[in-house]
């Protein structure tokens, strides 16, 4: 099966030109000048043409931190790896990768397992798995080794949620170690989560009890003081850090210090950072439970900091953090108490077009939102060329996008499988028109015409963005 993609403006992360596309099986097999000879006599012999006028052709976005079917606080997030991977290619999204965790007491394998299991034969578009360490143990570094050989590369470790994820500061530098020796890249959720639990502790001790304490508990200043701990015991062992669902500027300084000294840290930050903010936590009656993520969203002045970053690359990626609950039933059971509302929200079908009114605003340019959202988590976590990229050789993971549309977001239309929306009734520009996973058309006039278990695990190789 041969495509054609004319007519179209390719954007990479190195800038935009008219190129036309031509897919074969699979794989990108050739591009070529838009309009030229070579173009004309692709679209005589193909099998399909498709008219990308007026639109941009960009390589699939890559989501790399989404927890489909995770379990948390007694329920399960909402979606499924079939329901959130389609939601996905809705949004523009060809590749996600999710987390598998390792039960405490339990073997990192096993949890990889049990993930695998999960996600095998449901998904619609491509994912692989990061593995999350809750147990450190002799056992379980070395099984670091067996992974990174299975093309699980990266590791993450939780400096929150003590007698739960919490990694210790022992734990962080056996396994920051460990990674110097087998090359996989080590992700922390940072957070001081001892500090953090016994200012929740007071909170509701006086009574303090509605969502925005989620909030008010955890300050900026616990995230940078981590993120600070983090990025310094990277740097005593020689090891890569990714710092994932950056929030705030004091975790961002951290950030940009360490890179300033030429350290291999880097960090991603998620579209609800930059668009939502603490005052969303505060919503009448109970509506703030739909914003309890964590981090928590931030007041309002971060804003201008993580766009900042992303400009400068001292932010590398946006992921979602996807780990959506439904505001019945699973947000409901933190009424009265909000350490008991699931944290978590849905994103995984707006990160692309989110991130594209940042271009449409004027803070990144046309190429950056691209490099931002698929080429650098591809570079990040082995994948590029073959992910991240529109060029002979890659997969076929191409989104045809249509910079003039307009849409309001609401979950009256969106395909999450969660009864709401963070962005409701928000306008837009821009839209996802046509979506292709390894060279199959998965989404095309205002249809999902894919299929589960389309979608592939993928094996990664050692990341490729340390200098
Ligand atoms: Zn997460």
């Amino acid at each position: 099966m041969r495509t054609v993609i004319a007519g179209g403006t390719l954007v990479t992360a190195d800038g935009a030109c008219a190129v036309d596309v031509l897919i074969d099986g699979e794989k990108v097999a050739a591009l070529t000048a838009g309009a030229s000879s070579i173009s004309a006599q692709w679209r005589e012999s193909a099998d399909a043409v498709v008219d990308a006028t007026g639109k941009y052709v960009l390589p699939g976005g890559i989501d790399a931190h989404t927890h489909m079917d995770m379990p948390f606080g007694g329920t399960t997030s909402a979606d499924t790896f079939e329901t959130g991977t389609r939601a996905a290619a809705w949004g523009g999204t060809t590749m996600i990768i999710d987390f598998a965790i390792q039960t405490k007491g339990s073997s990192l394998l096993a949890g990889m397992d049990a993930w695998q299991k999960r996600a095998d034969g449901v998904c619609a578009v491509d994912y692989s798995f990061h593995a999350i360490i809750s147990d450190v143990t002799e056992t379980s570094l070395k099984e670091m080794d067996v992974l990174v050989a299975q093309g699980v590369t990266s590791f993450k470790l939780f400096m929150a949620y003590p007698g739960v994820f919490y990694a210790t500061d022992r734990d962080i530098l056996q396994a920051m170690d460990r990674a110097t020796s087998n090359g996989a890249l080590i992700m922390i959720h940072a957070e001081n989560g001892i500090a953090i639990d016994a200012i929740v502790a007071s909170a509701l001790a006086r009574g303090q009890t509605d969502p925005i304490f989620h909030g008010l508990t955890r300050p900026a200043e616990m995230e940078g003081e981590a993120a600070n701990r983090a990025i310094r015991l990277a740097q005593v062992t020689g090891a890569p850090l990714y710092i994932v669902h950056l929030s705030s500027a004091p975790a961002l300084a951290a950030v940009v210090e360490a890179r300033d000294r030429g350290q291999n840290t880097f960090a991603e930050t998620c579209p609800q950072y930059l668009f939502l903010s603490q005052d969303d936590m505060d919503r009448p009656g109970f509506e703030g439970a739909k914003f309890v993520c964590t981090p928590p969203l931030r007041p309002r002045e971060h804003q201008a900091a993580l766009w900042r970053g992303l400009r400068t690359d001292d932010l590398s990626v946006v992921a979602t953090d996807h780990c959506p609950f439904c505001f019945a039933e699973q947000k409901e059971l933190g009424r009265g108490d909000f350490t008991k509302i699931p944290n978590g929200l849905p994103g995984v079908e707006n990160r692309m077009d989110l991130i594209y009114q940042g271009v449409v605003a004027g803070e990144i340019s046309l190429a950056r939102w691209v490099e931002v959202t698929s080429t650098n988590p591809a570079k990040m976590f082995g994948l590029y060329p073959r992910k991240g990229a529109v060029a002979p050789g890659s997969d076929a993971d191409i989104v045809i996008y249509d910079p003039a549309a307009e849409q309001t977001i609401s979950a009256a239309t969106h395909h999450m499988a969660v009864d709401y929306s963070c962005y409701e009734g928000m306008e837009i520009k821009g839209r996802v028109e046509t979506v292709f996973s390894r060279g199959r058309r998965i989404i095309g006039d205002g249809a999902y015409t894919g299929e589960p278990g389309h979608g592939r695990f993928v094996p990664r190789r050692l990341s490729q963005a340390l200098r």
